[in-house]
Protein backbone atom coordinates (compact mmCIF):
# COMPACT_ATOMS: atom_id res chain seq x y z
CA UNK A 1 0.00 0.00 0.00
CA UNK A 2 1.71 3.55 -0.71
CA UNK A 3 0.72 6.56 0.93
CA UNK A 4 1.51 10.30 0.01
CA UNK A 5 1.80 13.11 2.70
CA UNK A 6 1.25 16.41 1.88
CA UNK A 7 2.46 19.03 4.17
CA UNK A 8 1.36 22.78 4.97
CA UNK A 9 3.31 24.90 7.43
CA UNK A 10 5.84 25.20 9.20
CA UNK A 11 8.70 22.91 10.61
CA UNK A 12 6.67 21.32 13.42
CA UNK A 13 4.24 19.69 10.67
CA UNK A 14 7.03 18.63 8.39
CA UNK A 15 9.04 16.85 11.53
CA UNK A 16 5.49 15.31 12.55
CA UNK A 17 4.75 14.18 8.76
CA UNK A 18 8.62 12.84 8.53
CA UNK A 19 7.52 10.93 11.62
CA UNK A 20 4.00 9.59 10.53
CA UNK A 21 5.82 8.23 7.40
CA UNK A 22 8.87 6.17 9.13
CA UNK A 23 5.32 4.73 11.54
CA UNK A 24 3.39 3.60 8.73
CA UNK A 25 6.77 2.67 6.59
CA UNK A 26 7.25 0.13 9.84
CA UNK A 27 3.87 -0.98 8.98
CA UNK A 28 4.78 -2.09 5.23
CA UNK A 29 3.51 0.72 3.57
CA UNK A 30 5.51 3.08 0.82
CA UNK A 31 6.17 6.47 0.32
CA UNK A 32 4.98 7.80 -2.84
CA UNK A 33 5.32 11.38 -3.97
CA UNK A 34 2.25 11.63 -6.45
CA UNK A 35 -0.94 11.41 -6.16
CA UNK A 36 -0.95 8.96 -9.35
CA UNK A 37 0.60 6.58 -7.04
CA UNK A 38 -0.99 7.02 -4.05
CA UNK A 39 -3.55 4.65 -2.26
CA UNK A 40 -3.93 7.20 0.52
CA UNK A 41 -2.92 10.42 0.53
CA UNK A 42 -2.32 12.29 3.83
CA UNK A 43 -2.86 15.91 3.84
CA UNK A 44 -1.04 17.37 6.95
CA UNK A 45 -2.34 21.19 7.41
CA UNK A 46 -1.91 24.25 9.52
CA UNK A 47 -4.54 27.21 10.67
CA UNK A 48 -1.84 29.94 11.53
CA UNK A 49 -2.48 31.97 8.66
CA UNK A 50 -6.21 32.07 6.56
CA UNK A 51 -4.23 31.53 3.55
CA UNK A 52 -2.62 28.30 4.67
CA UNK A 53 -5.88 26.77 5.22
CA UNK A 54 -7.69 28.13 1.91
CA UNK A 55 -4.69 26.03 0.59
CA UNK A 56 -5.50 22.55 2.51
CA UNK A 57 -9.13 23.42 0.97
CA UNK A 58 -7.94 23.75 -2.40
CA UNK A 59 -5.69 20.79 -2.21
CA UNK A 60 -8.70 18.80 -0.94
CA UNK A 61 -10.82 19.75 -4.24
CA UNK A 62 -8.07 18.55 -6.30
CA UNK A 63 -8.21 15.24 -4.56
CA UNK A 64 -12.11 14.88 -4.00
CA UNK A 65 -11.83 15.29 -7.90
CA UNK A 66 -9.07 13.06 -8.20
CA UNK A 67 -11.29 10.10 -6.03
CA UNK A 68 -13.84 10.61 -8.54
CA UNK A 69 -11.59 8.74 -11.04
CA UNK A 70 -10.01 6.49 -8.87
CA UNK A 71 -12.86 5.59 -6.19
CA UNK A 72 -10.45 3.55 -4.43
CA UNK A 73 -8.18 6.01 -3.00
CA UNK A 74 -8.89 6.75 0.66
CA UNK A 75 -8.13 10.36 2.12
CA UNK A 76 -6.89 11.35 5.53
CA UNK A 77 -6.51 15.14 6.87
CA UNK A 78 -4.43 15.51 10.13
CA UNK A 79 -3.12 18.65 12.12
CA UNK A 80 -4.12 22.16 13.01
CA UNK A 81 -7.24 22.67 10.53
CA UNK A 82 -8.16 19.08 11.40
CA UNK A 83 -7.92 20.00 14.82
CA UNK A 84 -9.92 23.56 14.50
CA UNK A 85 -12.43 22.27 11.88
CA UNK A 86 -13.40 18.29 12.60
CA UNK A 87 -16.03 16.44 11.20
CA UNK A 88 -16.57 20.16 9.21
CA UNK A 89 -14.15 19.39 6.81
CA UNK A 90 -15.70 16.05 6.43
CA UNK A 91 -19.35 17.61 5.46
CA UNK A 92 -17.62 19.76 3.00
CA UNK A 93 -15.59 17.21 1.30
CA UNK A 94 -18.00 14.19 1.20
CA UNK A 95 -14.68 11.85 0.17
CA UNK A 96 -12.40 12.87 3.12
CA UNK A 97 -12.28 9.12 4.76
CA UNK A 98 -10.65 10.59 7.91
CA UNK A 99 -10.06 13.93 9.91
CA UNK A 100 -7.10 13.42 13.12
CA UNK A 101 -6.81 16.35 14.76
CA UNK A 102 -3.09 17.64 15.57
CA UNK A 103 -3.61 16.88 19.90
CA UNK A 104 -4.34 13.00 18.66
CA UNK A 105 -0.77 13.08 16.70
CA UNK A 106 0.18 10.30 18.54
CA UNK A 107 -2.65 8.07 17.32
CA UNK A 108 -2.70 9.09 14.08
CA UNK A 109 -0.93 6.48 12.48
CA UNK A 110 -3.14 3.60 14.06
CA UNK A 111 -6.11 5.21 13.04
CA UNK A 112 -4.75 5.10 9.24
CA UNK A 113 -3.51 1.96 9.58
CA UNK A 114 -6.79 0.42 11.01
CA UNK A 115 -8.70 2.63 7.92
CA UNK A 116 -6.66 0.24 5.53
CA UNK A 117 -6.88 -2.57 7.32
CA UNK A 118 -3.95 -3.23 7.74
CA UNK A 119 -2.53 -5.41 10.86
CA UNK A 120 -1.81 -3.28 13.57
CA UNK A 121 -0.32 -6.36 15.90
CA UNK A 122 2.76 -5.37 14.24
CA UNK A 123 4.55 -3.33 16.29
CA UNK A 124 5.95 0.16 15.67
CA UNK A 125 9.65 -1.02 14.77
CA UNK A 126 12.83 1.02 15.32
CA UNK A 127 13.28 4.22 12.81
CA UNK A 128 15.40 3.69 10.33
CA UNK A 129 15.55 6.69 8.07
CA UNK A 130 18.74 7.25 6.96
CA UNK A 131 18.68 11.26 6.20
CA UNK A 132 21.76 13.55 6.95
CA UNK A 133 19.97 15.95 8.85
CA UNK A 134 16.39 14.91 11.33
CA UNK A 135 14.31 17.08 12.74
CA UNK A 136 12.70 16.27 16.36
CA UNK A 137 9.76 17.65 18.64
CA UNK A 138 11.05 17.92 22.00
CA UNK A 139 7.47 20.04 23.01
CA UNK A 140 3.97 20.44 21.78
CA UNK A 141 1.56 23.12 21.75
CA UNK A 142 1.90 26.49 23.56
CA UNK A 143 0.95 28.62 26.86
CA UNK A 144 1.98 32.48 25.29
CA UNK A 145 -1.52 33.06 23.65
CA UNK A 146 0.01 36.07 21.80
CA UNK A 147 -2.91 37.48 20.74
CA UNK A 148 -3.17 36.85 17.13
CA UNK A 149 -2.28 33.31 17.21
CA UNK A 150 -4.29 30.16 16.95
CA UNK A 151 -1.73 27.87 17.84
CA UNK A 152 -2.71 27.25 21.61
CA UNK A 153 -5.69 26.42 20.19
CA UNK A 154 -5.78 23.80 18.41
CA UNK A 155 -2.11 22.42 19.37
CA UNK A 156 -3.22 22.99 23.31
CA UNK A 157 -0.97 23.59 26.42
CA UNK A 158 2.49 23.70 26.22
CA UNK A 159 4.33 20.16 26.98
CA UNK A 160 8.18 19.14 27.43
CA UNK A 161 8.34 15.65 26.18
CA UNK A 162 11.08 13.72 27.96
CA UNK A 163 14.28 14.32 27.73
CA UNK A 164 15.87 10.83 28.22
CA UNK A 165 13.69 9.85 25.17
CA UNK A 166 14.42 12.75 23.31
CA UNK A 167 18.00 11.96 23.53
CA UNK A 168 17.48 8.33 23.08
CA UNK A 169 16.07 8.84 20.10
CA UNK A 170 18.50 11.68 18.63
CA UNK A 171 21.19 8.71 19.77
CA UNK A 172 19.29 6.43 17.13
CA UNK A 173 19.45 9.22 14.45
CA UNK A 174 22.83 9.18 14.84
CA UNK A 175 22.85 5.61 14.58
CA UNK A 176 21.31 5.66 11.12
CA UNK A 177 23.39 8.23 9.58
CA UNK A 178 22.11 11.41 11.20
CA UNK A 179 24.73 13.88 11.54
CA UNK A 180 22.45 17.25 12.15
CA UNK A 181 19.10 17.65 14.21
CA UNK A 182 16.86 20.27 15.09
CA UNK A 183 14.72 20.69 17.45
CA UNK A 184 11.41 21.42 17.48
CA UNK A 185 8.77 23.42 20.11
CA UNK A 186 7.15 26.79 19.56
CA UNK A 187 9.11 28.34 22.33
CA UNK A 188 12.17 25.88 22.94
CA UNK A 189 13.47 28.33 25.72
CA UNK A 190 10.57 27.57 27.82
CA UNK A 191 11.35 23.67 27.66
CA UNK A 192 11.79 22.01 31.16
CA UNK A 193 11.42 18.44 31.76
CA UNK A 194 11.67 17.90 35.80
CA UNK A 195 15.39 19.39 35.97
CA UNK A 196 16.14 19.69 32.63
CA UNK A 197 15.48 23.04 30.95
CA UNK A 198 16.59 23.65 26.84
CA UNK A 199 20.15 24.43 27.66
CA UNK A 200 20.97 20.96 29.41
CA UNK A 201 19.07 19.37 27.10
CA UNK A 202 21.32 20.71 24.40
CA UNK A 203 24.46 19.91 26.77
CA UNK A 204 23.32 16.22 27.09
CA UNK A 205 22.82 16.09 23.23
CA UNK A 206 26.44 17.62 22.17
CA UNK A 207 27.82 14.53 23.74
CA UNK A 208 26.20 12.26 21.26
CA UNK A 209 29.42 10.82 19.86
CA UNK A 210 28.98 11.22 15.65
CA UNK A 211 26.44 14.34 15.77
CA UNK A 212 28.34 17.00 13.73
CA UNK A 213 25.49 19.88 14.66
CA UNK A 214 22.40 20.88 16.74
CA UNK A 215 19.96 23.46 15.62
CA UNK A 216 16.65 24.79 17.51
CA UNK A 217 13.45 26.36 16.71
CA UNK A 218 11.64 28.66 17.47
CA UNK A 219 13.10 31.03 20.44
CA UNK A 220 10.88 33.60 21.93
CA UNK A 221 12.30 36.91 22.83
CA UNK A 222 10.77 37.04 26.27
CA UNK A 223 12.53 33.82 27.55
CA UNK A 224 15.78 33.89 25.60
CA UNK A 225 18.08 33.38 28.63
CA UNK A 226 21.93 34.26 28.84
CA UNK A 227 22.75 30.29 29.31
CA UNK A 228 21.71 29.65 25.85
CA UNK A 229 23.53 32.45 23.97
CA UNK A 230 26.27 31.15 25.98
CA UNK A 231 25.95 27.59 25.09
CA UNK A 232 25.43 28.71 21.06
CA UNK A 233 28.33 30.46 21.76
CA UNK A 234 31.03 27.63 22.97
CA UNK A 235 29.67 24.39 22.05
CA UNK A 236 30.42 23.80 18.83
CA UNK A 237 27.97 21.37 17.60
CA UNK A 238 25.12 24.41 17.83
CA UNK A 239 24.96 25.94 15.00
CA UNK A 240 25.30 29.80 14.86
CA UNK A 241 21.87 30.41 13.62
CA UNK A 242 18.85 31.74 15.90
CA UNK A 243 15.22 32.14 14.69
CA UNK A 244 13.96 35.07 16.64
CA UNK A 245 10.43 36.38 15.58
CA UNK A 246 10.19 39.94 16.12
CA UNK A 247 6.84 40.43 15.10
CA UNK A 248 7.27 44.25 15.01
CA UNK A 249 9.40 46.84 16.65
CA UNK A 250 6.54 49.19 17.62
CA UNK A 251 5.99 48.93 21.46
CA UNK A 252 2.50 49.42 21.19
CA UNK A 253 1.96 46.66 18.58
CA UNK A 254 3.81 44.40 20.38
CA UNK A 255 1.75 45.15 23.41
CA UNK A 256 -1.50 44.91 21.54
CA UNK A 257 0.25 41.23 20.50
CA UNK A 258 1.05 40.24 24.04
CA UNK A 259 4.67 39.38 23.14
CA UNK A 260 5.28 40.44 26.30
CA UNK A 261 9.11 42.40 25.17
CA UNK A 262 9.88 46.03 24.36
CA UNK A 263 11.53 46.63 21.20
CA UNK A 264 14.50 47.76 23.01
CA UNK A 265 14.99 44.49 24.54
CA UNK A 266 14.61 42.35 21.52
CA UNK A 267 17.19 45.26 20.60
CA UNK A 268 19.45 43.90 23.14
CA UNK A 269 19.38 40.56 22.91
CA UNK A 270 20.44 41.15 19.09
CA UNK A 271 23.39 43.32 20.15
CA UNK A 272 23.97 40.13 22.76
CA UNK A 273 23.90 37.73 20.63
CA UNK A 274 26.63 39.16 17.98
CA UNK A 275 28.88 40.42 20.52
CA UNK A 276 29.23 37.10 22.00
CA UNK A 277 28.23 34.42 18.95
CA UNK A 278 31.12 34.53 15.71
CA UNK A 279 29.16 34.70 12.87
CA UNK A 280 25.59 34.56 14.29
CA UNK A 281 23.09 34.76 11.60
CA UNK A 282 19.88 35.58 13.22
CA UNK A 283 16.19 35.52 11.31
CA UNK A 284 13.08 36.44 12.00
CA UNK A 285 8.94 36.81 11.35
CA UNK A 286 7.43 39.84 10.78
CA UNK A 287 3.49 40.15 10.83
CA UNK A 288 2.68 43.97 9.25
CA UNK A 289 -1.35 45.24 9.57
CA UNK A 290 -2.28 44.03 12.78
CA UNK A 291 -4.94 46.01 13.76
CA UNK A 292 -4.34 49.14 14.94
CA UNK A 293 -1.20 49.56 13.06
CA UNK A 294 -0.55 52.85 11.85
CA UNK A 295 1.69 54.09 9.32
CA UNK A 296 3.84 55.48 12.18
CA UNK A 297 4.21 51.87 13.94
CA UNK A 298 4.68 50.46 10.68
CA UNK A 299 7.77 52.67 9.76
CA UNK A 300 9.55 51.77 13.21
CA UNK A 301 9.25 48.09 12.16
CA UNK A 302 10.97 49.07 8.53
CA UNK A 303 13.58 50.74 10.39
CA UNK A 304 14.19 48.21 12.80
CA UNK A 305 14.73 45.49 9.64
CA UNK A 306 17.58 48.33 7.70
CA UNK A 307 19.52 48.58 11.19
CA UNK A 308 19.28 44.82 12.18
CA UNK A 309 20.03 43.60 8.90
CA UNK A 310 18.52 40.19 9.38
CA UNK A 311 19.88 37.43 7.69
CA UNK A 312 16.09 36.26 6.50
CA UNK A 313 12.78 37.75 7.56
CA UNK A 314 9.31 35.29 6.80
CA UNK A 315 6.83 38.70 6.46
CA UNK A 316 2.90 38.07 7.26
CA UNK A 317 0.05 39.61 6.08
CA UNK A 318 -1.92 39.55 9.63
CA UNK A 319 -5.01 37.79 9.41
CA UNK A 320 -7.72 37.15 12.16
CA UNK A 321 -8.15 33.93 13.47
CA UNK A 322 -10.95 32.17 15.26
CA UNK A 323 -10.88 32.49 19.16
CA UNK A 324 -7.83 34.54 19.34
CA UNK A 325 -8.14 37.53 21.39
CA UNK A 326 -7.09 39.58 18.33
CA UNK A 327 -9.90 38.47 16.27
CA UNK A 328 -11.76 40.81 18.48
CA UNK A 329 -9.90 43.98 17.53
CA UNK A 330 -11.13 45.31 14.29
CA UNK A 331 -8.97 44.65 11.22
CA UNK A 332 -8.63 48.51 10.37
CA UNK A 333 -5.98 47.59 7.82
CA UNK A 334 -6.91 47.60 4.55
CA UNK A 335 -6.28 44.68 2.73
CA UNK A 336 -4.31 46.74 -0.11
CA UNK A 337 -2.33 48.95 2.82
CA UNK A 338 -1.39 45.63 4.41
CA UNK A 339 -0.12 43.88 0.63
CA UNK A 340 1.94 47.03 0.27
CA UNK A 341 3.64 47.29 3.69
CA UNK A 342 4.07 43.64 3.04
CA UNK A 343 6.01 44.25 -0.30
CA UNK A 344 7.77 47.17 1.41
CA UNK A 345 9.65 45.06 4.14
CA UNK A 346 10.12 42.02 1.76
CA UNK A 347 11.74 44.50 -0.68
CA UNK A 348 13.96 45.81 2.10
CA UNK A 349 14.77 42.47 3.29
CA UNK A 350 15.93 40.68 0.31
CA UNK A 351 17.70 43.42 -0.22
CA UNK A 352 19.55 43.00 2.83
CA UNK A 353 20.02 39.68 2.05
CA UNK A 354 21.63 40.18 -1.04
CA UNK A 355 24.27 42.24 0.15
CA UNK A 356 24.85 39.54 2.84
CA UNK A 357 25.43 36.86 0.55
CA UNK A 358 27.21 38.88 -2.08
CA UNK A 359 29.88 39.29 1.01
CA UNK A 360 30.31 35.76 1.06
CA UNK A 361 31.40 35.20 -2.55
CA UNK A 362 35.46 34.53 -2.35
CA UNK A 363 35.35 33.38 1.24
CA UNK A 364 35.55 29.30 2.75
CA UNK A 365 32.75 28.26 4.36
CA UNK A 366 32.21 24.82 6.18
CA UNK A 367 29.42 23.55 4.94
CA UNK A 368 27.54 20.36 5.77
CA UNK A 369 26.80 18.04 3.32
CA UNK A 370 22.93 17.17 3.05
CA UNK A 371 22.18 15.61 -0.42
CA UNK A 372 23.66 14.30 -3.02
CA UNK A 373 20.92 15.09 -6.40
CA UNK A 374 21.98 15.30 -10.26
CA UNK A 375 25.69 15.30 -9.51
CA UNK A 376 25.24 18.21 -7.21
CA UNK A 377 25.83 18.56 -3.04
CA UNK A 378 23.46 20.55 -1.83
CA UNK A 379 25.21 21.68 1.73
CA UNK A 380 24.53 24.29 4.20
CA UNK A 381 26.36 26.32 6.36
CA UNK A 382 26.94 26.78 10.05
CA UNK A 383 24.47 30.06 9.59
CA UNK A 384 21.84 27.77 7.56
CA UNK A 385 22.61 28.75 3.98
CA UNK A 386 22.16 26.83 1.33
CA UNK A 387 25.13 25.81 -0.72
CA UNK A 388 25.35 23.73 -3.88
CA UNK A 389 28.78 22.00 -4.28
CA UNK A 390 29.28 21.17 -8.39
CA UNK A 391 32.59 19.52 -7.59
CA UNK A 392 31.20 16.74 -5.11
CA UNK A 393 30.37 12.98 -4.97
CA UNK A 394 28.17 10.59 -3.24
CA UNK A 395 31.15 9.87 -0.31
CA UNK A 396 30.59 13.18 0.56
CA UNK A 397 27.77 12.96 2.09
CA UNK A 398 27.59 13.84 5.79
CA UNK A 399 31.27 15.39 6.01
CA UNK A 400 32.05 19.05 6.48
CA UNK A 401 33.50 20.33 3.39
CA UNK A 402 35.15 23.54 3.24
CA UNK A 403 33.72 24.80 0.18
CA UNK A 404 34.96 28.47 -1.62
CA UNK A 405 31.48 30.28 -2.72
CA UNK A 406 31.63 31.67 -6.20
CA UNK A 407 28.26 32.53 -7.08
CA UNK A 408 25.66 34.16 -4.67
CA UNK A 409 21.91 34.39 -5.19
CA UNK A 410 19.78 35.64 -2.71
CA UNK A 411 18.28 31.59 -0.85
CA UNK A 412 21.90 29.85 -2.24
CA UNK A 413 25.51 29.85 -2.51
CA UNK A 414 27.61 28.36 -5.05
CA UNK A 415 31.05 27.13 -4.92
CA UNK A 416 33.55 24.21 -4.97
CA UNK A 417 35.78 22.03 -2.80
CA UNK A 418 38.49 24.60 -1.35
N1 LIG B 1 6.02 30.05 18.05
C1 LIG B 1 6.64 30.85 17.13
C2 LIG B 1 6.82 32.25 17.70
O1 LIG B 1 6.45 32.57 18.77
O2 LIG B 1 7.33 33.07 17.02
C3 LIG B 1 5.99 30.90 15.77
C4 LIG B 1 4.64 30.34 15.58
S1 LIG B 1 3.73 30.67 14.16
C5 LIG B 1 3.46 29.04 13.67
C6 LIG B 1 4.80 31.28 12.92
C7 LIG B 1 4.58 32.71 12.56
O3 LIG B 1 3.33 32.90 11.94
C8 LIG B 1 4.55 33.69 13.72
O4 LIG B 1 5.82 34.01 14.17
C9 LIG B 1 3.85 34.89 13.12
O5 LIG B 1 4.75 35.78 12.52
C10 LIG B 1 2.95 34.26 12.04
N2 LIG B 1 1.54 34.34 12.42
C11 LIG B 1 0.93 33.72 13.43
N3 LIG B 1 -0.39 34.03 13.48
C12 LIG B 1 -0.61 34.91 12.46
C13 LIG B 1 -1.74 35.61 11.99
N4 LIG B 1 -2.92 35.52 12.60
N5 LIG B 1 -1.60 36.40 10.90
C14 LIG B 1 -0.40 36.52 10.28
N6 LIG B 1 0.71 35.89 10.69
C15 LIG B 1 0.62 35.10 11.77
FE1 LIG C 1 1.74 31.43 18.62
FE2 LIG C 1 2.92 33.11 20.31
FE3 LIG C 1 2.80 30.50 20.88
FE4 LIG C 1 4.38 31.37 18.92
S1 LIG C 1 4.59 31.86 21.10
S2 LIG C 1 2.98 29.62 18.86
S3 LIG C 1 3.22 33.05 18.07
S4 LIG C 1 1.08 31.89 20.73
Amino acid sequence: MNYLIETIGCQMNVCESDWLGSVLSTYGMSKVSSLSDADIVILNTCSVRYQAEQKAFSYLGRAEEFRRQNPEIKIVVTGCMAERLGLKIKQRFKSVDLVVGAKDIDITALKIIDLCNIDAEKQEELDTHSDIVRYITIMRGCDNYCSYCVVPFVRGRETSLDAEIIVKKCSLFVKNGAKEIMLLGQNVNSYQYNDVNFTSLIKKISTINGLERIRFMTNHPKDLGDDLVSVMATEPKVCSHIHLPMQSASNKILKAMDRKYTYEHYLELINKLRNVITDVSITTDIIVGFPGETESDFEETLKAVKDIRFGGSYVFRYSPRPNTKASELVDDVPLEEKKSRHAIILKESNKISVEIVAAMVGSVQQVLAERFENSVIEARTRGGRKVFVKDGTGKDLGKHLNVVIKEAKINSLFGNIA
